[in-house]
């Protein structure tokens, strides 16, 4: 029987397992990935690659605050990792909108916005765009769009090749990085967690981080976690390559770095189905024409349908077990946006720092099941 142990044994080799293992890494501690087969539901290989701060967290400060300072920590992120692994994430952060084509809409979103921006001490800088100063700024809008927000961190990368370079990243750094692995029973014994996996593995570690996405549903509760998290189902389109049209990302529609113009908004709760269906992708569609009209001109070429992974209020939970203390559970709505952060301030928070981040606001204490 194989066997390995390290400081921590992260569950789950998604975006925001590899995130917390990379702020692990770079705080010293050894560090274990486990990761599951490509038949599990994988967010972090279907999702729209933004990296995205504006309507979030409307209702919930702290949530704002802890987007807004992910988006600012993301340059220096990025240019790390690609200087170190030589991979290109091509991340670009000039700022993003969201398209408005119903006026009492806009005026709602403005009035929260306001509201926002006082409850964060002034530090929310978004815009208001007139229909005419979107026109100019985006040639490409039209049709019934009367205005949008901007928000100058707001931006978007090549998802793959983010998850690629933390990976690169991580083993460069010494993970013990297994593949095809899954993690199917626990015990904490004589103060140090030991895991097997399907096939038999042996994972001993001090400390255990669940970063398993859907897959946290089945393996929380082993380490006294409530079963939280469900999935959302959302649709992605992508056009032929185009020359580049588009400056900027909206939240559901971008020029991706290779051409392709992606298109997405669906809200789905279909249970574990990542299907496309014609219905969503029509709908999809017909939405991106009402606020750019030309790309009705363009073919699309691909689709595909992939699960979010939502806890009950849609925030983030980040929670260390009360009875198995030194197992956490990090799951999130947002896991590219929130990589930077995971990094360098869960690493903190993992690693019983004097300066972590109180993250009692995102403790699954918060829901009562
Ligand atoms: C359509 C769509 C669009 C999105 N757009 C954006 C966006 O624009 N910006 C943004 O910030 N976020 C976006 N997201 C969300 C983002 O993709 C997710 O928050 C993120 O990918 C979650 O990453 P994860 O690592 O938690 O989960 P996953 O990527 O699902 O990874 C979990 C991993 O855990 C493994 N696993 C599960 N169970 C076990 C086990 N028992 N043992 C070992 N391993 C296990 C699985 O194999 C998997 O690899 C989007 C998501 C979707 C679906």
């Amino acid at each position: 029987m194989q066997k390995s142990e390290a400081d921590f044994a992260i569950i789950g080799g998604g975006i925001v397992g590899l995130s917390v293992a990379h702020g692990l890494l770079k705080q010293g501690a050894s560090v274990i990935c486990i990761d599951g087969t490509d038949t599990d539901f994988r967010a972090s290989r279907g999702n729209f690659g933004l990296v995205w701060v504006q309507g979030k967290g409307i209702k919930t400060p702290f949530y704002a605050a802890w987007t807004r300072d992910a988006a600012r920590l993301y340059p220096s992120f990025v240019s790390e990792l690609s200087e170190e692994t030589g991979i290109k994430i091509n991340l670009s952060q000039i700022g993003g909108y969201e398209y408005f084509i119903d006026s009492n809409t806009l005026d709602e979103r403005i009035a929260e916005y306001k509201k926002l921006k006082r409850a964060l001490n002034g530090d929310y800088p978004y815009e208001i765009l007139s229909s005419s100063e979107i026109r100019a700024a985006e040639p490409m809008v039209g049709g019934e769009t009367i205005g949008a927000t901007f928000y100058p961190y707001d931006g978007h990368l090549n998802p793959l090749q983010l998850l690629k370079a933390l990976t690169e990243y991580c083993k460069k750094r010494g993970l013990s990085h297994y593949l095809g692995e899954v993690i199917e029973s626990a015990e904490k014994k004589e103060g140090v967690f030991k895991l097997v996996t399907k096939k038999g593995l042996e994972v001993s570690a001090e400390k255990v981080v669940v970063c398993a996405g859907l897959g946290a549903k089945k393996i929380g509760p082993l380490f006294g976690f409530k079963n939280l998290v469900s999935p959302q189902r959302g649709q992605i389109l992508i056009t032929e390559k185009l020359p580049p049209i588009l400056k900027r990302p909206s939240v559901t529609i971008r020029q991706t770095n290779e051409g392709a113009i992606q298109i997405g908004d669906s809200q789905e709760q279909v249970g574990f189905n990542d299907n496309e269906t014609q219905v969503q992708m029509s709908r999809i569609a017909q939405n991106a024409i009402k606020v750019m009209p030309k790309l009705a001109q363009f073919r699309l070429i691909r689709a595909w349908g992939s699960l979010r992974v939502l806890s009950p209020d849609g925030l983030p939970i980040y929670q260390q077990s009360v009875s198995m203390p030194g197992a956490f559970i990090v799951t999130c709505h947002s896991g590219i946006t929130l990589a930077a952060i995971h990094s360098v301030n869960l690493s903190l928070w993992l690693t019983g720092q004097k300066n972590a981040p109180d993250l009692t606001s995102f403790s699954e204490h918060r829901f009562h099941v």
